[in-house]
């Protein structure tokens, strides 16, 4: 198999890292006879500069023309004071819905290294393997009428029947592929959004029989990641909550350098670690890679549909943490740990990989 695939490195440590995901990439792709085919684009600051626009229509037209995205990260202060339609972050916004990318997926997966980084105890948090799928272009987001006045201020929560059809099939497509339980948060108790909502993930579920639906409310649900977070393992919500419970979920695992991201549409796919540029640490060949390997990762799972090769890297990167190599952001020097630069660390990952 060949894809194609649109990189946009963006800024700071953008280039850094994704420099070091098309390294696993490669080595991956070869073990399951995968080959890419690179296309490369600016975005951001770095386009503002060359362009005086944050993405150009060229850049996003190779989007289209791509199998999928591997996104690094856009921003720095230097831009931070132009006109919103300019800054860097538009261009974000503007790429997500130009490809239709409605599905954001977050995985919260503790490595076992990692369990003393975590705010929670060890024990609680042993095995947590969650993927919420936050619903990204609907709710009280887009919803209209919106605004505010002197009086007042107002949103609308709203939802249409293809938005919750088309997410749900996608968490009862992803439960498939993991142990086959979807848990779709809502506040049907209050809002009659949420009972639309609940209704119509009911209607999807009867084509997966073999995936287990259950239903919570959201305010229980940020209880129970915390108390609890091994009893979930695909979590399916709206817009405005999954905001939230992607947050709580994200920091149980411990550190920003470390969490990947997925936003899927119909036809595009988008991957990218949740971390911003990282301005302090850009240009010093220090930047922790594992976010946007584990990003490249969830490629090979949603958009090339080999869960192996994701699991590979997964492996790969518990093994190295378990030999206690670390990037400065997840350092400590009291637990033993043995300092690595981007590069050794991206090394390690690939000669793990390698070694499997
Ligand atoms: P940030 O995520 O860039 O950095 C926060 C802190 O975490 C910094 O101390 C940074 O050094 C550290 N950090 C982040 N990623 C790291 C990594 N991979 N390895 C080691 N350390 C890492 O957030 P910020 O400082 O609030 O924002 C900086 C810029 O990034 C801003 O312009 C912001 O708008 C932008 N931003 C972009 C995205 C994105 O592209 N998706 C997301 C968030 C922030």
């Amino acid at each position: 198999m060949k894809y194609k695939v649109m990189l946009l490195p963006g800024d700071g440590i953008g280039p850094e890292v994704v420099d070091a995901a098309v390294k696993v990439m490669e080595v991956v792709g070869k073990k399951f006879d995968i080959t890419f085919e690179y296309d490369n684009g600016l975005i951001g600051g770095c386009s503002y500069e060359k362009y005086q626009n944050p993405l150009t229509d060229e850049t996003l037209n190779k989007a289209y023309n791509s199998d999928f995205v591997l996104l690094g990260a856009v921003g720095g202060y230097q831009w931070d004071n132009l006109p919103q339609h300019l800054k860097p972050e538009a261009a974000l916004l503007k790429i997500r819905k130009s490809l239709g990318l409605y599905n954001n997926i977050r995985p919260a997966k503790v490595f076992n290294s990692m369990l003393d980084s975590s705010s929670l105890k060890p024990e609680i948090l042993k095995g947590t393997d969650i993927v919420i799928l936050r619903e990204l272009t609907g709710d009280l987001y887009f919803g209209e009428p919106r605004g505010y006045d002197d009086e007042k201020g107002w949103n609308t929560m709203i939802y249409h029947k293809f938005e919750v059809e088309r997410i749900a099939h996608q968490a009862f497509q992803i439960a498939k592929m993991r142990s086959q339980k979807v848990c779709s948060v809502d506040k049907a108790n209050v809002l009659e959004t949420s009972q639309f909502w609940r209704k119509i993930v009911i209607d999807v579920a009867k084509q997966y029989p073999d995936v287990e639906l259950s239903h919570m409310y959201v305010d229980n649900a940020a209880m129970q990641i915390v108390r609890n977070p091994k009893q979930f393992d695909v979590i399916l919500t709206q817009n405005m909550f999954g905001d939230i419970l992607s947050d709580i979920a994200a920091m149980i695992t411990g550190s920003l350098g470390m969490l990947p991201s997925a936003s899927l549409g119909e036809k595009y796919a988008l991957y990218e670690p949740v971390h911003g540029s990282a301005p302090d640490i850009a240009g010093k060949g220090i930047a922790n890679p594992i976010a946007t390997i584990l990003s490249v990762g969830m490629a090979f799972a949603y958009s090339m549909k080999v869960k192996e090769a994701e699991n590979l890297i997964n492996n790969a990167i518990d093994k190295v943490l378990e030999r206690n190599y670390r990037t400065p952001d997840i350092y400590n020097e009291n637990e033993g740990h043995k300092l690595v630069n981007t590069e050794e660390m991206t090394n390690l990952i690939i000669s793990e990989i390698s070694r499997s």
